[in-house]
């Protein structure tokens, strides 16, 4: 992969991707991709209007999408939970990291005070929001690690610092890629924000060598899109369409992997 060679030729070894030290699982050429359930445990995530729990809805969703993708058995894929745990943000880039992904996918389905805004949106990190609720829902979703309790420090090394800016200038393309790719698959079949792809300084969004994105599959503050996901057949509808996003990114990868 691109982003390994230039780390290696930047004297960066895979033994610094990994925050606690632990040897990085060596990738095979099929490709890894993490997804990333948003909130879980203590955290709810956003309350729908009828009372709807958004860490269920993106656990469900994630567990579909991976069905989807290990069927067509052209990758690997791991979720950074399985269950209705709490995970702090920085530990599920770590997560990201151990494995080895090529690609990490944050699922979320969050909540505005707007309560008219709805339809499926997809974020990567930007230094400037792109947007005011962009920002307010960054803020939002970074927020989720207030429930890690006082003790809770997020001091992860820094792993950008050590990676050179072509490499985080290579994460960043990806990263617009696969935004790009999930709003040209969701146009076809799932009902998109106005202007679906944003950006702004999403905590879980900060692996300097993974391209990533966060997909608000909709809003739970909007009626129709909290009924929507809790239908098990509209979440197999958004996973059909990630799935092929996911697919169309890879295979334009330079070195497509199919
Ligand atoms: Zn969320």
């Amino acid at each position: 992969m691109i982003t390994r060679r230039l780390m290696l030729a930047a004297g960066v070894t895979a033994r610094f991707c990994v925050p606690d030290g632990h040897a990085a699982v060596p990738r095979s050429n099929v490709p890894m991709v993490v997804l990333d359930p948003g909130h879980g445990g203590k955290d709810p995530g956003a309350i729908g209007v009828t009372g709807t729990y958004e860490k269920h809805v993106a656990l469900a969703s994630a567990q579909e999408l991976q069905r989807q993708l290990n069927a067509t058995g052209k990758y690997r894929v791991e979720l950074t939970r399985t269950r209705d745990v709490f995970i702090p943000l920085p530990q599920r880039v770590t997560i990201a990291q151990k494995h080895g992904a090529s690609l990490f996918v944050s699922m979320h389905a969050d909540a505005l005070t707007d309560h008219s805004v709805r339809g499926a949106s997809v974020y990567t990190l930007g230094d400037h929001a792109s947007d005011a609720q962009t920002a307010a829902l960054a803020v939002r979703e970074n927020s989720a690690d207030r429930y890690a309790g006082p003790g809770f420090r997020d001091a992860p090394p820094d792993v950008a610092k050590i990676l050179t800016s072509l490499v985080r200038q290579e994460t960043r393309t990806g990263s617009a890629r696969m935004a790009h790719s999930v709003v040209n698959n969701f146009s076809r079949d799932i009902r998109l924000l106005q202007n679906p792809q944003r950006q702004a300084g999403f905590a879980v969004l900060k692996a300097a060598d993974i391209p990533s994105v966060l997909v608000e599959m909709g809003f739970m503050s909007n009626a129709q899109d909290e009924a929507a996901l809790r239908q098990a057949d509209h979440r197999v509808r958004v996973a059909a369409a990630m799935k092929s996003a996911i697919e169309a990114y890879f295979a334009a990868l330079p070195n497509a992997a199919g």
